[in-house]
């Protein structure tokens, strides 16, 4: 594949990445459990392990080092994620987000479930 043709694969496959995780986030629980706050924990620990772009995986896991995923609430969870994507942008030269327009930017289409989570034991059975 060209330079130009990596990198359109390198930023799509980020895009679609940070659509993920922010809506993620944004579905976690107001309250979560032990539990959950594990699953989610773990979860970036890992997207930063097998994230297929090295460089990207690289700086994600110096970013978890500097900046520990907070996971007691959705608002923690959502505004820490919102912060280290911007860190990403800051280093990539990309315009900062404010980090107040994130419902409105992510709506999964996932109807009314607000207390549910996505990772929530009950919605594995
Ligand atoms: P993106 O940064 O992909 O953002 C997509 C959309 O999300 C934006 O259009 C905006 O609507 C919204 N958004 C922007 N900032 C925020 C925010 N702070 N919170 C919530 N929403 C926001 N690319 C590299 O070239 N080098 C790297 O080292 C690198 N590291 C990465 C690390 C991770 C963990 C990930 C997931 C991706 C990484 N990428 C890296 C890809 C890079 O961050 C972008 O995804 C890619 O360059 C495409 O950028 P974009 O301008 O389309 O917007």
């Amino acid at each position: 594949m060209s330079k130009l043709g990596n990198e359109t694969a390198k930023a799509a496959l980020g895009r679609a990445t940070w659509k993920l995780l922010h809506t993620m986030t944004l579905r976690y629980p107001e309250h979560p459990t032990d539990d959950e706050r594990e699953a989610i924990r773990s979860y970036f620990y890992l997207t930063s392990r097998l994230y297929p772009c090295g460089e990207c995986a690289a700086e994600f896991q110096q970013l978890l080092e500097l900046y520990p995923p907070q996971t007691s609430s959705r608002l923690s969870a959502s505004s820490w994620l919102c912060f280290i994507h911007n860190k990403v942008n800051e280093r990539l030269e990309k315009p900062t987000f404010d980090c107040a327009h994130l419902d409105a930017e992510y709506d999964c289409g996932c109807g009314d479930e607000s207390d549910k989570s996505t990772i929530s034991p009950s919605t594995t059975k």
